[in-house]
């Protein structure tokens, strides 16, 4: 179903039910929230990718949250995870993935105005501007030669992501250097310290995980964990799956259980796994569409989808 249908639909379904009512019968009191940048203007590494909310986007966002939803502390999942604090009422986090310097400059003085703490997953690798990540890189070759095979490229192709900018005179350190894309250390830091971000891990560079075997995916998270935990000590060990936890097997989660807290995916609202310790999150990305209609629509389809069971993912 395309998402203006989807609207029309719920549009009708609201006259019958409110959001209220829909989050209390789903059970689900915590809405986790997923963004990667925040900006005016199209940003060159992204814009070919996916459609991220304006500050004004943003701003509203937050005020219809902050309206239905209180303001969760990441520190508060631990509690919730050992039982000792119930979810009365419904509660919202928000997290960022990647690390984009737009977290710094634009989203945090946001989250400080509101009082709001959030979650911010890095690629080590990225960090201090150190590299770009392969989408980000094969989004700039769009942006000349606007040839959408690119974008179909895997992180194993990166040698022929590399190749093709150079055929095009695209030189990413350059880009690297003169925009900035990822935040320095000096500035997650800060962060930090002023309780706006708590960092997380979300591997090293960024691979589609089904791309890799399991020994693969487990060097890149508990290498990715361990960097974080060395360089800025947080308080809470988290850890986001890079693009998405699909195919992610039980036992994997085993291997990583000792090295993290929580870990992220983003397949919306579902329930909690991993004894509590595997939560999914919701990204108002990709749509123009306020967070009031997007957050009804999967309130709405979440009831839906828990009366035929398809409220859970099941797992190898
Ligand atoms: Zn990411």
């Amino acid at each position: 179903m395309n998402f203006k249908k989807y609207i029309k639909y719920t549009n009708f379904a609201r006259n019958f039910r409110s959001l209220d009512s829909l989050i209390q019968s789903s059970g689900q009191n915590l809405l986790i929230l997923l963004y990667h940048s925040i900006s005016e203007k199209p940003l060159p590494h992204i814009a070919p990718l996916y459609r991220h909310r304006t500050v004004r986007e943003f701003r509203e966002d937050l005020a219809f949250l902050l309206k239905y939803f209180k303001p969760l502390h990441p520190l508060e999942l631990k509690k919730i995870q050992s039982g000792e604090k119930r979810l009365r009422q419904p509660h919202f986090l928000i997290t960022f993935d990647d690390g984009l310097k737009e977290v710094y400059t634009n989203v945090a003085p946001v989250m400080k105005e509101l009082g709001l703490t959030g979650l911010v997953f890095l690629n080590p690798d990225f960090v201090d501007n150190q590299d770009l990540m392969f989408r980000y890189k094969a989004a700039l070759i769009y942006n000349k030669n606007r040839d959408a095979n690119i974008l179909k490229l895997k992180h194993s192709d990166l040698n022929i992501i590399d190749k093709k900018a150079i055929e095009l005179g695209l030189d990413f350190k350059d880009f690297i250097k003169k925009e900035k894309p990822y935040m320095s250390s000096e500035e997650i830091q800060e962060l930090m310290d002023k309780d706006i971000f708590i960092p997380g891990a979300h591997s090293m560079d960024h691979p589609l995980y089904s791309d890799l075997n399991e020994q693969e995916q487990i060097l890149q998270t508990t290498n990715s964990i361990q960097w974080v935990k060395n360089k800025f000590h947080p308080p809470v060990r988290t850890f986001a799956f890079p693009f998405t936890d699909d195919g992610i097997s039980n036992s994997f989660f085993k291997n990583i259980k000792q090295d993290t807290d929580f870990t992220f995916g983003c397949a919306g609202l579902k329930m909690r796994e991993q004894e509590g310790r595997h939560l999914q999150r919701f990204s108002l990305e990709g749509s123009e569409a306020s967070a009031a209609d997007q957050i009804y629509n999967e309130y709405f389809y979440y009831n839906l989808k828990s009366f035929i069971g398809k409220n859970k993912i099941k797992r190898n």
